[in-house]
């Protein structure tokens, strides 16, 4: 491709995403096709010449649009969000086009100094301790998700509790990491990947009304692991957790991993956004005091389309001592001048996106105050829906919506044998529906339904719609 045919292309490409964008809403929010619908559709064997690109963009029409689930549709209430925004995707396109591969200082020097730059005004706007900030012992670094964040907070802590010994013998003790029954799964996964299943991830049991870690339990279960010989290297406290946005004391669990010399990791994957707006910033209380790393996606709430996570540290040496190798190839003066910052050793695989540019671009289009509008648009619209559902007989609201989510179940007649499983078939029925999306979770045993807030597109008008079209579902049943 030209330039000049990119130029054309891609003013075709970009106008599509405007019209998709500005009639998102005429869409049926989930995708009503069938598994293999897709792919049937599609040939069974790459083509030999190369085609027209209207070829591609009339198949983006016929083929694939009607097996996409809109993300950003007004009426998507699903998962988490998955923010994206027009600076984001267009500083995305500007990754793109420049195709930098930004694994060492040496291979695009902006790449790795805007991204310095980019997640200490991250840190500065959400409020966090200034040792998080690059210019201390600190830094940030922006990951693909927060899975990889925690895995890499669980590399550093591990090498900080084997002496970095790991790092030569692999993990050779016994090594423990505690983590709540809330806990995201990717905290599990981090363990299996570096060695510890089973017994060495320990479930710390919740408060049954909070859902928050039991602190109580915590400190009996390290002094039972430190007297029976292993070592307590990781804790995860949550801010948000995935299921119901419960939150973890993070200062007491911060003064029990202090007392123990344990890694504190802060997973505020989704809620962490919240902190651009200061009457939120007490969900951090603790972080500052005892954090050792911390993490949160502006892809969940930020605006920021996907992927874009970051993760900071206290002290970076832990993290690039059990990461780095410097293999011949890679060797460059810039590294071995000690003067840049390579982040390939803040992170798994050794490449990196120019992924900064896109969380520039939001920063730089909304502003702190724009940021903070966004957040407070979803927190209103969440306790607005709150409202209605607590207001109305036939719901039970779960306690606690600090965010954009909010947890609630049907109330059934006596008469109703399961009434999860009728909880469950009035989802469905309404996603099937495709005018809205909704998921759910189970707590102490039973199905919640869970309506989260976060799409720029969404208004007072949709969650009001929302309550309806939930409230007629759950009527024709009872
Ligand atoms: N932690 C929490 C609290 C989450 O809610 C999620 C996802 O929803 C994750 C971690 C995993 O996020 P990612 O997809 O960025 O790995």
């Amino acid at each position: 491709m030209t330039p000049e045919e990119f130029r054309r292309y891609g003013k075709q490409v970009v106008d599509w995403v405007a019209d998709y964008l500005s009639t998102i809403e005429d869409r049926p929010v989930r995708s009503p096709l069938a598994p293999g619908e897709v792919r049937d559709r599609l040939p069974a064997h790459p083509p030999e010449r190369g085609e027209p690109f209207e070829d591609l963009l009339g198949d983006l029409d016929r083929v694939i649009l009607p097996g996409i689930t809109h993300w950003q549709h007004p009426d998507f209430f699903a998962y988490f969000p998955a923010n994206a925004s027009g600076p984001a995707i267009l500083g995305d396109l500007l990754s793109s086009g420049l195709g930098v591969q930004g694994m060492v200082w040496a291979t695009s020097p902006a790449c790795t100094e805007l991204e310095t730059v980019v997640v200490d005004w991250l840190a500065e706007l959400l409020g966090l301790p200034a040792e998080f900030r690059t210019d201390g012992a600190g830094g940030g670094v922006i990951q693909d998700s927060a899975s990889s964040a925690a895995l890499v907070a669980l590399l550093a802590a591990l090498h900080r509790a084997s002496g970095g010994k790991i790092r030569d013998h692999g993990v050779t003790g016994t090594y423990r990491i505690y983590v709540s029954t809330e806990t995201h799964s990717s905290l599990q996964r981090a363990g299996r990947i570096a060695g510890l299943g089973g017994e060495n991830v320990r479930m710390v049991p919740v408060d049954p009304v909070t859902l928050a870690m039991d602190v109580a339990e915590l400190r009996r279960m390290i002094a039972e692991d430190v007297a029976g010989g292993a070592v307590p290297a990781l804790v995860c406290a949550t801010i948000g957790t995935t299921s119901t946005t419960a939150i973890d004391p993070v200062a007491e669990i911060g003064a029990v991993c202090r007392a123990a010399g344990v890694w504190l990791h802060v997973d505020a994957a989704y809620a962490g956004s919240a902190a651009v707006c200061p009457e939120l910033r007490w969900i951090n209380d603790g972080v500052a005091e005892y954090a050792d790393s911390y993490a949160t996606n502006p892809h969940k709430w930020l605006l920021t389309n996907f992927d874009c996570g970051v993760l900071w540290v206290r002290d970076r040496r832990p993290m690039i001592d059990a990461l780095s190798i410097l293999p011949e190839y890679l060797r460059n003066t810039a590294t071995e001048s000690g003067e840049v910052i390579d982040y390939r050793d803040w992170q798994v695989p050794l490449g990196r996106r120019f992924r900064a540019l896109k969380l520039w671009s939001v920063i730089r289009w909304y502003g702190a105050e724009g940021l903070r509008a966004h957040i407070r648009n979803c927190v209103e619209l969440a306790a607005r829906f709150a409202r209605l559902i607590d207001a109305d007989d036939g719901f039970e609201l779960h306690p606690g919506h600090p965010f954009g989510l909010v947890c609630f179940r049907p109330r059934w007649p006596s008469s109703v044998p399961d009434p999860d499983a009728e909880t469950l078939a009035a989802m469905e029925r309404l996603n099937a529906s495709g005018e809205l999306f909704l998921s759910h979770t189970k707590v102490n045993g039973h199905v919640l339904l869970r309506l989260a807030v976060g799409s720029p597109a969404t208004r007072a008008e949709h969650v009001e719609a929302a309550y309806r079209r939930i409230a007629a579902a759950c009527q024709e049943r009872r």
